[in-house]
C-alpha cells in the first residue's frame, strides 16, 4: 500500500490500520497532510465544536511515588495543599452558576486511598450533584481504588473517571515506577471502571525514556481494545525533582519535537478511533508555552488552563475569556487563558478540548461551543 493509501483508508474507516501501518502515521514525514486527514475526521465524527469543563485540582498529596511526577510522595520540595469540601463545592457551583456555566466539572487530585479520603470524596460528589443535578456532569480523577469505592463514588453522583494508563507496555511501565506499581493493577481498574458504569478516561505520556513508535501505536491499539470514551494525554515533561526528570531539561528543539510528537499522536488517535473525545492536556499547552511554537503551517493551541500541581494554592481553574476572575489568576496562567479561546478555535490537529460555554462563540464562527 502507497503512504497515501494508509492515510486514505485511516480516514475512511476506523480501527482499519495494521500495527505497523499506525506506526507509519504517528511517523507520517508530512506533518499538514496527517493534520489535515485527522481534522477532517474530526469535523466529520464531531463537528466543528470543542467542549469545556472546569477543573479542580482539590489537592495534590498523593501516596505513591511514580518516578516521573512532581507530586510523588518522596517529593520533599512540593508545598502540600488540600482544599476543604466547602471550597470543592463552592468552586464547583461557580463553575455551573455565576456566569460561567460549564456543564461539567473535573475533580482531580493525588491519589489517597484511605477511608478517611474516600469517604470525604464521595460527600463533595454527593453534595456536588445533589446541587447541580444530573445535568451537570461530574468527572472524578483520583487514581487507582477498589471497584467498591469507584461503586461508592458512582453512586454518590460522578459521571465519568480517568484514569491514565500511561504506557500500555507493562516493561516500559515498570521502568517508570517503583516496583510496587502494578500495570495489571491499573489496567483493571480501566475495567472496573468501566463494569460500575463510568464513561471511562485514559491516555498516555508521549516522548517517555525508552519509548518506541511501536510502543505508541499499541497505546493507541489499547484505546480501542479497552473501549476507551475519552483519551487525555500529553509529552512527558522531565520534572527536576524526580528520578526520572533530575538532571534533564527540555527546551529548544527537543521541546518542539516533543511537542509534535504529542500532536502526531493526537492526530494518529483521531484517523484510527475516529469519534473519540479527546481532551487538551496542560503538558502540550505548557510546551506551547515554552517553545511558542508553530507545529508545521498549522497553527494549534491547546485549551486547558489550570495552575501547576506543585501550587500551593488552589483555586478553580475554569474562566471564561474575558471574566474578572482571570486578575487573581497568577500572570502565566491567566495569560495562557486569554489565548486559549481563540486559538482553540484555529486548532487543526483532531482534538477535541475540554471545557465549553453553552452558546459563546468565538472568533472562528464557524466553531460552536457547547456544554458536554
Ligand atoms: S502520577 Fe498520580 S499516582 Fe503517581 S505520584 Fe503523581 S499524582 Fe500520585
Amino acid at each position: 500500500m502507497s503512504d497515501d493509501g494508509i492515510l486514505e483508508k485511516a480516514a475512511t474507516k476506523a480501527h482499519a490500520l495494521t500495527r505497523g501501518e499506525l506506526a507509519a502515521l504517528i511517523d507520517w514525514p508530512d506533518l499538514d497532510a496527517l493534520f489535515k486527514a485527522a481534522y477532517a475526521v474530526k469535523l466529520r465524527e464531531i463537528g466543528p465544536r470543542v467542549s469545556l469543563r472546569g477543573l479542580i485540582e482539590f489537592g495534590n498529596v498523593c501516596e505513591k511515588d511514580c518516578l516521573y511526577c512532581g507530586i510523588r510522595k518522596s517529593n520533599a520540595n512540593v508545598r502540600r495543599y488540600r482544599m476543604t469540601a466547602d471550597e470543592i463545592v463552592a468552586a464547583a457551583k461557580r463553575a455551573k452558576d455565576a456566569g460561567y456555566g460549564y456543564g461539567s466539572v473535573v475533580l482531580q487530585s493525588g491519589e489517597l486511598t484511605g477511608e478517611a479520603s474516600v469517604a470525604f470524596a464521595e460527600d463533595i460528589v454527593r453534595r456536588i450533584h445533589e446541587d447541580a443535578g444530573d445535568e451537570f456532569g461530574i468527572t472524578l480523577s483520583l487514581g487507582e481504588q477498589t471497584e467498591e469505592t469507584y461503586r461508592r463514588w458512582k453512586e454518590a453522583g460522578a459521571h465519568r473517571y480517568l484514569l491514565r494508563i500511561e504506557t500500555s507496555n507493562p516493561e516500559l511501565y515498570a521502568k517508570l515506577h517503583p516496583a510496587n506499581h502494578s500495570w495489571e493493577a491499573r489496567r483493571d481498574c480501566i475495567r472496573a471502571l468501566r463494569r460500575c458504569g463510568y464513561q471511562v478516561g485514559t491516555g498516555i505520556m508521549s516522548g517517555l525514556p525508552g519509548q518506541t513508535t511501536d510502543d505508541l501505536a499499541a497505546d493507541i491499539e489499547f484505546f480501542a481494545a479497552e473501549d476507551i470514551d475519552m483519551i487525555g494525554m500529553g509529552p512527558y515533561i522531565p520534572h527536576p525533582d524526580t528520578p526520572l526528570g533530575a538532571g534533564q531539561s527540555l527546551a529548544g528543539d527537543a521541546a518542539k519535537k516533543r511537542l509534535e510528537l504529542g500532536l502526531r499522536m493526537i492526530a494518529a488517535t483521531r484517523l484510527y478511533l475516529h469519534d473519540v473525545n479527546i481532551a487538551a492536556a496542560t503538558a502540550l499547552q505548557a510546551l506551547f508555552q515554552t517553545t511558542g511554537a508553530n507545529v508545521g503551517s498549522s497553527q494549534v493551541q491547546m485549551s486547558s488552563c489550570r495552575m501547576s500541581r506543585t501550587r500551593a494554592t488552589a483555586r478553580t481553574i475554569s474562566y471564561t475569556r474575558g471574566s474578572p476572575a482571570l486578575a487573581r489568576l497568577p500572570t502565566s496562567a491567566a495569560a495562557a487563558w486569554r489565548g486559549v479561546s481563540s486559538r482553540l478555535a484555529k486548532n487543526r490537529c483532531g482534538t477535541r478540548a475540554e471545557i465549553r460555554r453553552t452558546g459563546e462563540r468565538d472568533e472562528d464562527r464557524s466553531w460552536a461551543f457547547g456544554r458536554s
